[in-house]
């Protein structure tokens, strides 16, 4: 399987609804609350946590060169690094054949 091959293609509802639902999860990782608290805190909002340095989504997910695919029997390049357990995953496994969610 080569990346980008989605049997509905990337415009479809339900790919769109995949790639929503694996960018929520993943910004629901700990590495990411400084970030969400800063842009509750620049919005000037009240925030417990004074946040002054965070790691970006650039910093923390995409990282990635020249990464083989995490996931068994894939040979793939890895797209992202999974922000949750650090594994590298392709394109095509970040969405198929559900999205790669860490939801309890
Ligand atoms: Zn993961
Ligand atoms: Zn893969």
């Amino acid at each position: 399987m080569k990346d980008g091959d989605f049997p509905e293609g990337l415009s479809d509802l339900r790919t769109i609804l995949r790639i929503l639902a694996f960018t929520c999860d993943q910004f629901k990782a700990p590495v990411f609350e400084h970030m969400l608290l800063y842009a509750w805190q620049r919005s000037g909002y009240s925030v417990d946590l004074q946040v002054v340095h965070f790691k970006s989504a650039n910093e923390v997910m995409f990282v990635v060169f020249n990464q083989d695919c995490s996931m068994s029997e894939c040979e793939n390049v890895a797209f992202v690094q999974c922000a949750h357990y650090a594994k590298f995953i392709c394109c095509f496994h970040c969405l198929q054949p559900s999205p790669h969610l860490h939801i309890e």
